[in-house]
């Protein structure tokens, strides 16, 4: 007999809408063999509000020296990681990574740099304008997607007239424990401030987080609710690979059902976005990743990460095909 919670969460494939209480208590009750239950109500909603797989790639443009002291992230300054640390990719060099993700099939590319953000159009703000214009018209059908961090109006009207056709920008964790689990040298009210001026400009919005920084299973249901109120237009979701050096550095991996439940209760709560699964797929789920990607994903992240690899696109178009088997579609 389907869990009365799941039964009652039935109601998302109608149309209706999943309240805080009713998630905290499907992420909070469902467990053992129910969880695959979970997993596919999950599944069928993905399937009829957001069908097809979609893949995007992204390039490191800026490694390192970061000022910021996010916990679990190996390019800050704060933590003694031994990541490669580089300044700002030449144009040629962005060109470079661009057309190896053109030539791979994949029509989104991700311009990423470590740091606090651009609040101010100085020279380096104004070289990576250039850059997007040169990446615009080499590739005139990729989607250029932006992660620069953190923005004034000023700067994020720029980066909408110089092609930017998305930034992400990522809540990272329930925003009322963003200060505790992520960083205080910024706040999260900097970064939703961000999303809506790049929003006021046409920009569409990635904004996501990550499971398994210590948080609890209700603040995963806050943030899934928050990236709602945000009408985002993707939500790319990251497991914790604890990095050695970093403050997390101990913090246990996150068990497969504790992120199945995650990932499940991110899909019934924003049913139509585009949800991606980034880093964490090979590196933390390792035998379970399959299992996540049908718990209500329809994109993923390919190709590697910002500092650890990842599996070849070649093995993850294969992949995608066999779940493409998964969708009533077929
Ligand atoms: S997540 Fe971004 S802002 Fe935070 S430390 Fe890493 S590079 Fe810096």
């Amino acid at each position: 007999m389907l869990n009365r919670h799941i039964k009652n969460a039935y109601k998302v494939l109608e149309g209706k809408e999943l309240t805080h209480e009713e998630a905290v208590a499907l992420i909070n009750e469902v467990d053992g063999n129910d969880l695959l239950d979970l997993v596919s109500l999950a599944n069928k909603v993905r399937d009829k509000f957001a069908p097809g797989i979609f893949s995007c790639s992204i390039l490191n443009a800026k490694s390192g020296v970061c000022s910021q002291n996010c916990r679990f992230c190996a390019q800050s300054s704060h933590h003694n990681t031994g990541v490669d640390t580089y300044g700002l990719v030449t144009k040629k060099e962005a060109v470079e990574a661009a057309q190896a993700v053109y030539d791979n099939g994949v029509r989104s590319f991700g311009y990423v740099t470590s740091g606090h953000g651009y609040t101010e159009p100085n020279e380096e703000f104004l070289y990576i304008l250039e850059t997007l214009d040169e990446l615009r018209e080499r590739f005139p059908d990729m989607k250029l997607c932006v992660s620069i961090g953190i923005l004034s109006r000023k700067t994020a009207e720029m980066l909408a007239q110089h092609h930017t056709g998305r930034y992400n920008m990522n809540l990272q964790t329930a925003p009322a424990k963003y200060a505790e689990l992520i960083a205080d040298t910024h706040s999260i009210e900097e970064k939703i401030q961000t999303i809506k001026w790049l929003q006021e400009f046409g920009v569409e919005i990635c904004c996501g987080g990550i499971f398994g920084l210590g948080e609890a299973p209700a603040d995963r249901v806050d943030m899934a609710f928050a990236i709602k109120e945000l009408d985002v237009d993707g939500i790319p979701l990251n497991l914790l690979l604890p990095i050695k050096g970093t403050p997390l550095e101990n913090v246990p991996t996150i068990e497969p059902a504790e992120a199945v439940k995650a990932f499940a209760l991110c899909r019934l709560i924003n049913p139509t976005k585009m949800i991606k699964f980034a880093a964490g797929r090979e590196t933390t789920m390792k035998d379970y990743q399959a299992l996540l990607m049908l718990s209500g994903i329809n994109a993923l992240m390919t190709g590697g990460y910002l500092t650890t690899r990842g599996r070849s696109v070649d093995e993850d178009k294969a992949f995608v095909r066999s779940l493409d088997k998964f969708s009533s579609k077929n």
